[in-house]
């Protein structure tokens, strides 16, 4: 499919609004609809760290290599990005603050990212940051884009074109359909999709807010993290799977705080404010992006932890499926009908 095709994109989350700008700028006509209440991207630190989310995946689950290089071409893919779309992007590297430093040096660089140790701590250059709601403004904000307020209720097609139908009753057409909806929603979808969408865990994370400004870059260790934001720092996160409530969990958060904030060496306490949000993750941690196996129906869905690193990756993945172009070298790890 080359010629420009009329795209409707359901969610406006870090996914949903980069596949969506990578549409806008190959030269499709897109629609994106979303209830528009604050969502997980909206929550998140925005680190765009390949470097310690890489460390973290292969020192707890299966010891690949991969992981790393899929890690490593997302966070390419960000300076022009970035460019291409006014994003924030912030360069300055991540620093790791823990025990064993010279160990964690040593797995950084075998998994191929620069490390250097700086006393007890450990810096990368690797790991970058972006500011995640500037950017989702930025992003809906895209000439040419159109954004519908509204949730939709059931999606369904005549073999030729797809309708999805809002809470209100009206209909939204389109020739093509890129469902970017994260970790829950109520969509009534027809199989095989509904199959492919049940294998999504939500995972809950929550995240404090303080206005103090207590790093120049992000700071982590076994605990979590420290980093900046707009204002002041995030402390995070939580990981609670198979949890959607977002009430904050006090007793969780503060204990988290206690010991993000022991890592870079303070033992007061602080006035923070709370974020929670919903993480979508599949049974390999990797995000579904591409078709789904229904004609014209494609996904961009469940990144766990790095919805903001891998916002390119997957717009491109699932943009270049959506035209028929080859796929890139990831794109079999991200294939959705890996689930069939
Ligand atoms: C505390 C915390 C910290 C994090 N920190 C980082 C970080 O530093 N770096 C990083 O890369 N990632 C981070 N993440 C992970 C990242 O936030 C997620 O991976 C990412 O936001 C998921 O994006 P998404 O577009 O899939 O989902 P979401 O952001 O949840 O967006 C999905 C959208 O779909 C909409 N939707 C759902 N159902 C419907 C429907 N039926 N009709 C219309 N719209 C619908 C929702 O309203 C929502 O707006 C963090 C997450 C949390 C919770």
């Amino acid at each position: 499919m080359s010629s420009s095709t009329e795209v409707l994109v359901i969610g406006a989350g870090v996914l949903g609004l980069s596949t969506a700008a990578e549409l806008l700028r190959r030269g499709h006509a897109v629609t994106v609809v979303d209830p528009g209440q604050a969502n997980a991207s909206a929550v998140a630190a925005g680190m765009i760290a390949p470097a310690f989310e890489a460390l973290a995946d292969w020192r707890g689950s299966d010891g690949r290599l991969d992981r790393a290089d899929l890690f490593r071409a997302a966070r390419t893919l960000w300076p022009a990005f970035a460019t291409a779309f006014d994003l924030p992007l912030h360069r300055e590297g991540a620093e790791w603050r823990g025990p064993d430093p010279e160990a964690v040096a040593a797995q950084l660089r075998w998994l191929g990212f620069p490390a250097e140790r700086a006393g007890d701590a450990v810096i990368t250059p690797a790991d970058w940051r972006t500011e995640p709601v500037a950017a989702l403004s930025r992003l809906q904000g895209l000439p040419g884009l159109t954004v519908v307020a509204g949730r939709v209720l059931d999606l369904k097609t005549d073999g030729a074109r797809w309708t999805a139908t809002l809470e209100d009753g009206s209909g939204l057409a389109a020739s093509a359909v890129v469902l970017a909806t994260g970790a829950v929603t109520a969509l009534d979808l027809p199989e095989p999709v509904a199959r492919l969408i049940a294998r999504v865990q939500p995972i809950r994370g929550q995240i404090a807010v303080t206005d103090r400004v207590l790093v120049d870059r992000a700071v982590r260790g076994p605990a979590g993290y420290v980093a900046p934001c707009p204002g002041g720092s995030v402390i995070g996160a939580t990981m609670e799977p198979d949890r959607t409530d977002l009430s904050p969990d006090l007793t969780r958060g503060v204990a988290l705080v206690r010991t993000c904030l022991a890592q870079i060496g303070l033992s007061e306490s602080l006035p923070v404010t709370w974020r929670v949000g919903v993480r979508g993750a599949t049974p390999d941690g990797l995000p579904m992006a591409g078709a789904a196996g229904l004609a014209g129906l494609h996904l961009a869905l469940a990144p766990r932890r790095n919805g903001w690193l891998l916002g390119p990756l997957v717009a491109r993945t699932v943009v270049d499926g959506l035209e028929g172009r080859a796929a890139g070298p990831f794109a079999p790890a991200l294939d959705p009908r890996r689930f069939a």
